[in-house]
């Protein structure tokens, strides 16, 4: 097979056996994270990627080039927190050197807790950064520190003031919906949000990682929608049927402008049937499914030579076992298991 660039319409995609196609790519560039929120790193995390096992800028481009030879259009850097790559501004540089399947580079996005991000941005920017996504689950410092263990709140506002005519809009605020606190700070995010003109976002939370098997009943997206419904007027806004969150316009109010939400509502209405990602771990690893456990390794054939048409091959065989939803998919969600170890 060959995936040199040719027609559009010619060319490999990354099709799995339900017939979804993947566009978008989920780069984690390291599993390391400098927080340790409670639902997604435990504060005893000791096993990490081996440092001579992280994919180099290098590699992360070529592989990059694969995947946007067999359809992928957007590439979002993840992990772990990306920030911690020192050399993350040289990754995208050399994923801005691969070209889509229309000759285009890819759309790069980052989401990222923003520790670090304020002496950084404009290099990132000039790299080629398009768009980012900050996770941010409360404005209180001492909730902050309770969830994420860490005492950095005032930095990550202090950066959040400076994003606003960064280039990178629209800049979206995401926030994990853990519990009846959360559900009660929603309007104060949306206002925070909408009054530096980001979007914000609700992430209902998902049964995986440190907290993944307890019994705790969480919020789902209709409690989030209800609170949301008693201080906002909301007008649904059509949503791409891919796209993972359902999203509203909001009416401008007395102490906020108009805005947009949205609400990503995994585990009470999972998009799996729509779902267009296709995911690869910072040591190399295919996963084609958030939830995977099995995953295809390109690490190894890379380092040994292999060819991008042998690389593409072994993508588009790992995308085909994408199962149809993470449901289906037996031990999902085990508590040793985290997004920042395949990337959230
Ligand atoms: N460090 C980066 C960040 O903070 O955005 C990227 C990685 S982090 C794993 C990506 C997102 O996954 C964060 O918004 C985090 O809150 C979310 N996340 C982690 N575990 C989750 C879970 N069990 N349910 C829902 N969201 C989760």
């Amino acid at each position: 097979m060959c995936v040199e660039s040719g027609g559009e319409e010619s060319s490999p995609r990354l099709v799995d056996r339900w017939g979804r196609v993947a566009a978008d790519l989920r780069l984690s560039v390291t599993d390391r994270c400098n927080l340790r929120c409670s639902y997604c790193l435990p504060e005893d995390a000791d096993t990490w990627i081996p440092r001579q096992d992280l994919l180099t800028p290098a590699e992360l481009g070529r592989l990059c080039q694969v995947a946007l030879s067999l359809g992928i259009r957007k590439v979002r850097l993840t992990g772990g927190e990306p920030l911690l790559r020192p050399d993350l501004t040289e990754i995208i540089h050399q994923i801005r050197q691969a070209f889509t399947q229309s000759g285009l580079p890819a759309d790069i996005a980052l989401t990222t807790n923003a520790i670090g991000l304020a002496s950084r941005l404009d290099s990132l920017v000039n790299a080629g950064l398009g768009r980012i996504n900050i996770s941010l689950d409360t404005l209180d410092p001492d909730r902050y520190f309770a969830l994420a263990k860490r005492d950095r709140f005032p930095e990550v506002a202090a950066v959040l003031e400076k994003l606003p005519g960064s280039g990178l809009e629209p800049i979206k605020l995401n926030s994990v919906i853990l519990d009846q606190q959360s559900l009660e700070e929603i309007p104060d995010l949306v206002r925070f949000a909408l009054r530096r003109g980001f979007q914000w976002r609700a992430i209902e939370f998902m049964p995986i990682g440190p907290l993944g098997d307890s019994a705790v009943t969480r919020p789902h997206a209709s409690d989030i929608l209800a609170r949301l419904q008693e201080c906002f007027s909301l007008t649904p806004i059509e949503t791409d049927p891919a796209a993972p969150a359902r999203r509203w316009n909001v009416a401008a109010g007395s102490d906020h402008p108009a805005g947009i939400i949205g609400v990503i509502a995994s585990e009470s209405a999972p998009f799996c049937a729509t779902c267009d990602r296709t995911r690869l771990s910072a040591d190399g690893k295919v996963y084609s499914c958030l939830f995977s456990l099995s995953f295809v390794d390109l690490l190894t054939p890379l380092r040994q030579g292999a060819s991008n048409d042998k690389l593409a091959q072994l993508w588009l065989a790992a995308q085909a076992a994408k199962p149809a939803g993470h449901r289906e998919i037996a031990g999902a969600g085990r508590r040793t298991y985290s997004l920042s170890q395949i990337g959230g």
